[in-house]
């Protein structure tokens, strides 16, 4: 078995953001030689998350909406007596922090309409997403 990592770095502007990283994990598969197998993208942090969907520019507003809404910023969590982001740690422990996909033919399989986003939810800052790519 083959397995084969890299680590991508991106910056995030505001405080809630998609990153369509969908490009850059193609090309890492493609690298990779892997030609059966799977791929793992996942993000070593405890405040964003990892999706699949598609990148539309509304839809990208509803699921920061639904996020703020369901994970409630503002909310007296007590996490927030130390740390200004519990609505983040929240969000990220639900929605996960990885994603697997198959690879088949050589190439990350995915539908038309999912791209793979980081979703930050306490940015900006430094963001690190791991690439594993396992398979023969
Ligand atoms: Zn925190």
């Amino acid at each position: 078995m083959k397995v084969y990592m890299k680590e991508l770095r991106l910056s995030t502007s505001k405080r809630f953001e998609l990153v369509d990283i969908t490009a850059e994990v193609e090309k890492i598969v493609a690298e990779s030689g892997v030609c059966k197998g799977m791929v793992l993208v996942f993000a070593p942090h405890a405040t964003a998350a990892i999706i699949a969907n598609e990148h539309e520019a509304g839809l990208l507003e509803d699921i920061v909406t639904w996020i703020r809404e369901h994970f409630q910023p503002e909310r007296g969590w007590m996490h927030n007596r130390i740390d200004d982001n519990a609505h983040a740690h929240l969000a990220s422990a639900f929605i996960g922090a990885s994603r697997v996909f198959p690879v088949w033919d050589c190439r990350l399989v995915r539908g038309t309409w999912q791209n793979i986003m980081l979703v930050e939810m306490d940015g900006p800052r430094t963001r690190r997403v791991i690439v594993e790519v396992m398979g023969e």
